[in-house]
């Protein structure tokens, strides 16, 4: 009697752990992105990296977002005014 239980109390054990490492790869195959930018690996989406990537399959980190990204937005939206300026 003791043996029967202790090996349904490790097999239910072994599902367990199974069942919890299964999802945990699920959910890292998921959500996992490397950074299109720096290559760092992205928890969750990421962002969109244009200009400095394809907007379309390109997912960018929050570092290079914020240091990157969004001053090459700025760059883009000065040179789009300053060429509006030279065309008068
Ligand atoms: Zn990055």
């Amino acid at each position: 009697m003791p043996v029967s239980v202790g090996l349904l109390i490790r097999s239910e054990t072994t599902t367990v752990f199974d069942l919890l490492r299964q999802s945990m790869g699920h959910r890292r195959r998921l959500e996992m992105t490397e950074c299109s930018i720096c290559s760092a690996p992205i928890e969750g989406q990421g962002h969109d990296p244009d200009p400095l990537g394809d907007p379309k399959k390109d997912r960018c980190c929050d570092w290079c977002r914020e240091h990157l990204v969004i001053p090459a937005q700025e760059r883009r939206k000065e040179v789009a005014r300053w060429k509006e300026e030279v065309r008068g």
